[in-house]
């Protein structure tokens, strides 16, 4: 905390070079310069600002959907390779200067995050279980050789980062503001090694649905020709050389009208792995079964949440090898994910052959969902510890 803020309040002393400021002016004027930059006077300052609390950043949030809407501020945070991260910055947000001979320009060592934060009915701002996404990162930090922001660094950025751009969190029901956190070897490098140095590096951006679709059922693809990841891979944690070898993939399967694509595992090519950005579960009868984590698939802290709120609920919760054959007695199936929220599938296409599930009633996947965004928006009481207010 100590070392984001002074970051902060280096950048608000270098604007105001006299002031001299407590924690309570620095939210004030933390404030008034997010909004107002042109008119600041030690007398407004001293004016009362709770109606002003509410005042929204200019986004058109009727129509937003999961496209970049950069927020104004970005957390920066760089360190050698040898060391540990100590001190990052807020900035605006803007482009970051990077030697053409960066490790992650080059050899892809780079990982990404993604957390969410969310306003309630009564304007408070929630995040969800950052510590998961922290503790991800390091996991993959260790996996890339890079140094990673210790639990509270990273949650802490993450907290800064939310209320500098407070006003971009949208209104209740609105949608969310999404935050990314990167993990990047930024210093150059030519012969295959890691960089040596790394910037940890977090920008916002509200968002609301993920897919085109909005809530309405997807309709996935099961991929044979690609593979998303392999045994021994990087699979299981959030590197950015995950993705762009399945573009192609989801391209062929969109140009198809499809949603997403539903990879399998890349040895036996019979087992039920994920879909491009979340995880998948699968309902039969009290039975919910999900993918286990065995390197090759995403560990999301949405399929943590979702498994333990179903357990809650009374569901049988299972993870293991899931063949694509079962999926035919599915009642219900589902993705998951901080993007998606908790999505239903309404059909999967392997080898020509589409397998329509369930949509009428009361879908089980619909009762996670209501839960999951009840508890993230402070609709239901958060007896888990899941959420952290920020002020
Ligand atoms: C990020 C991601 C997920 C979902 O993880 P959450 O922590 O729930 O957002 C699932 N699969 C893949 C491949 C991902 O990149």
């Amino acid at each position: 905390m100590i070392q984001t803020t002074s970051g902060l309040r280096g950048l608000f002393q270098s604007l105001r070079p006299a002031a001299s400021l407590s924690s309570k002016d620095l939210q004030i004027s933390m404030y008034r310069w997010y909004t107002s930059p042109a008119e600041s006077s030690l007398q407004e300052l001293s004016k009362p600002c709770v109606s002003e609390e509410d005042k929204y950043a200019d986004v058109d949030w009727d129509n937003l959907g999961f496209g970049l809407t950069p927020a104004d501020y970005m957390f920066v945070m760089k360190c050698s390779k040898d060391e540990n991260f100590r001190t990052g910055q807020i900035s605006p947000f803007g482009n970051i200067e990077l030697s053409p001979s960066a490790g992650v320009l080059n050899y892809g060592q780079g990982l990404y995050e993604g957390t969410k934060a969310n306003r309630t009915d009564d304007g408070r701002i929630l995040l969800f279980r950052p510590e998961q996404n922290a503790m991800r990162m390091k996991r993959g930090a260790e996996r890339l050789c890079m140094p990673s922001p210790s639990i509270d660094q990273f949650v802490d950025a993450v907290k800064e980062i939310t209320l500098a751009n407070k006003h971009w969190v949208p209104p209740p029901g609105k949608g969310s503001l999404y935050i990314r956190p990167l993990l990047i070897g930024s210093g150059p490098i030519l012969g295959l090694g890691p960089a040596p140095e790394c910037t940890f590096l977090i920008y916002a951006s509200p968002v609301r649905n993920y897919f085109k679709e909005g809530t309405a059922p997807l309709n996935l693809y099961i991929e044979e020709e690609f593979v998303r990841a392999s045994p021994g891979g990087a699979g299981g944690v959030k590197s950015i050389t995950n993705y762009a070898p399945v573009l192609k993939a989801i391209t062929k399967a969109k140009g198809r009208g499809f949603s997403d694509v539903l990879y399998l595992d890349a040895v036996n090519k019979k087992y039920i792995e994920e879909v491009s950005s979340c995880n998948i579960f699968v309902l039969k009868g009290n039975l919910i079964s999900t993918p286990a984590t065995i390197g090759t698939i995403l560990e999301g802290v949405t399929r943590k949440s979702v498994m333990e709120i179903a357990k809650d609920l009374g569901y049988q919760v299972e993870e293991r090898q899931i063949l694509v054959d079962e999926l035919v007695d599915a009642d219900e199936v589902f993705c998951t994910g901080t993007a998606v929220g908790v999505a239903p599938v309404g059909s999967i296409t392997h080898q020509n052959k589409r397998i329509e599930f369930k949509m009428e009633g009361q879908l089980v996947c619909q009762k996670l969902y209501s839960t999951l965004v009840g508890i993230q928006t402070g609709v239901i009481e958060d007896k888990k510890g899941w959420t952290i207010e920020i002020h």
